[in-house]
């Protein structure tokens, strides 16, 4: 007459465990289902009875009802339809209680019985681990990556309930699909000269310092951009789990092993939504770019392009390395602990170059007004790129390749992390004079870089953590001196200068 049936449903990128309990009881015949379903998980009542009748099950024509606990929480997803059906048929004495005890159940069905693969089954899978978890063929990859020890799978709900009965065997491996190659991440051997880009990309690598790239179309921003994951530390264990579960939600096309395991690298157009790019969405609330950017590196090409309201969101998860999603009554928190690599064009006609540039100046200072302000502010280091110079394009050898700058960078990141417990773009303020300490001739330089105007103090904090991760790659003196602080200044040029500078 009753039965509990444990499954799990999605918020956001976080799997919760859900029973679906069910009682047949006397009554008008009818099927309900209550606990704050969405329109998605109301419609599994058709499925599920199709679902039956098709198996050759008998349907109970008596009430159902339905309740998914905790009934404060919504539901959303066909992924409660495999439980529903199981509920029921232990509800109405086809099955006994005692063969799904320490089982959850996570799949769509199909109208013909068929199990059906589910989004987001990682994070689905991660929360009910602890128990066998009998899946879709389709996710059993995805379960295995979400650390659950027990995944089985199964073909039809005819299936399923043979295998529970004991009289079949589980499926327990994937179907063979079209494997990914994994194509090899680009490698900073492909940039010659670029020597001053370069440097920024290993600094912005070792210390997570944002970075702005400002030159003309075809100086290789984009290049250059897409070989920092090349240059990243791997991921840690709990950083590719975190990644997994967000691509997974996302239900954004996953390496062939289910898992995460290289830093992420997203660049979105300039046309994309505020939700594409924040997340949120009013069905289902989706991470968005900065989410599955989190670890990684989001790029934005054409910064000047991007609407002024969507960058002034990127502000808030910049500072906190999360970002909250709200919709009526729910407020979710997704990951966004992303490096940001931006690129723009010195003036609208894109050109820079003196004698080709074509725009006005007050066509010039209205651009440079898109992007300038607080998100600006934001970028520790600031650098211009020029079109690579005919010797190097010609005749020039191969830039240093990907893996030895590697090296320098986990080295310096083993370096701040041993010192400051963390990456040096985080050093607070207050910890500055403790683990970034000045010799008086570096402290002498900043002072006048202030005096003359050319350093603001939100500026300086900024310089002073760019002049840690430069000393610490070259194997951490302990006293930061000129020189690092001199290369700091060099790689923060003021906006009106990285545009004046190719003119
Ligand atoms: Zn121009």
């Amino acid at each position: 007459m009753f039965a509990s049936v444990r499954s799990t449903t999605l918020l956001g990128v976080v799997g919760r465990a859900v029973d679906v309990e069910v009682h047949v009881g006397v009554g008008l015949p009818g099927f309900t289902i209550v606990g704050q379903p969405d329109e998605v998980c109301r419609e599994s009542r058709d499925r599920v009875r199709a679902a039956f009748l098709s198996r050759g099950f008998t349907w109970p024509n008596r009430r159902i009802t339905v309740n998914l606990a905790p009934s404060g929480e919504r539901k959303g997803g066909a992924g409660l339809d495999l439980a529903i059906a199981i509920a029921v048929l232990i509800a109405d004495e086809q099955l006994s209680p005692e063969a799904a005890q320490q089982c959850a159940f996570v799949a769509e069905l199909g109208l013909d019985g068929s199990l059906r693969g589910v989004v987001g089954a990682a994070p689905l899978v991660a929360a009910v681990r602890d128990r066998r978890v009998v899946v879709a063929v389709s996710n059993v990859t995805a379960a295995r990556a979400a650390g659950a020890h027990d995944v089985v799978a199964a073909s039809d709900l005819a299936h399923v309930l043979a295998c529970l009965r004991g009289t079949e065997e589980w499926l327990t491996s994937e179907s063979p699909t079209t494997s990914s190659v994994e194509i090899p991440l680009p490698d900073l051997a492909d940039v010659r000269g670029q020597p001053v880009a370069r440097l920024a990309l290993e600094i912005a690598a070792a210390g997570a310092h944002h970075l702005l790239l400002v030159g003309p179309p075809g100086a290789g921003k984009s290049m250059l951009a897409r070989r920092l994951p090349g240059i990243l530390p791997p991921l840690s264990d709990d950083e590719a789990l975190s990644c997994t579960m967000v691509h997974s939600a996302a239900h954004v096309t996953m390496p062939s092993t289910g898992r995460v395991t290289h830093p992420p690298f997203r660049a979105p157009h300039h046309s994309v939504s505020m939700v594409g790019l924040i997340g949120g969405g009013t069905s289902a609330m989706r991470p968005g770019e900065i989410s599955l950017a989190s670890e990684g590196v989001l790029f934005l090409d054409e910064l000047g392009e991007f609407p002024p309201s969507v960058l002034d969101a990127l502000r808030q998860p910049i500072e906190e390395g999360v970002v909250r999603v709200s919709r009526a009554r729910t407020t979710l928190t997704f990951p966004a602990r992303f490096l940001l690599v931006a690129a723009a064009n010195p003036c609208p006609c894109g050109a820079g170059t003196p004698g080709i540039c074509v725009c006005d100046d007050s066509a010039r200072a209205k651009y440079l007004r898109r992007f300038s302000g607080p998100l600006l502010d934001r970028f520790d280091l600031r650098v211009s790129v020029g079109l690579p110079r005919v010797d190097d394009l010609v005749d020039g050898c191969k830039g240093e390749p990907s893996s030895l700058v590697a090296t320098r960078v986990m080295r310096a990141r083993a370096i701040a992390t041993q010192r400051n417990g963390g990456v040096n773009s985080k050093i607070a303020v207050d910890d500055l004079d403790t683990f970034a300490p000045l010799a008086p001739t570096a402290r002498a330089m900043l002072r006048r870089e202030l005096e003359v105007g050319r350093l603001s103090g939100r500026g300086l904090h900024r310089v002073r953590r760019v002049a840690r991760t430069i000393a610490d790659l070259q194997d951490a003196p302990e006293v930061i001196d000129e020189t690092h602080v001199a290369t700091a200044l060099q790689l923060r040029t003021g906006l009106s200068t990285l545009a004046g500078a190719v003119r």
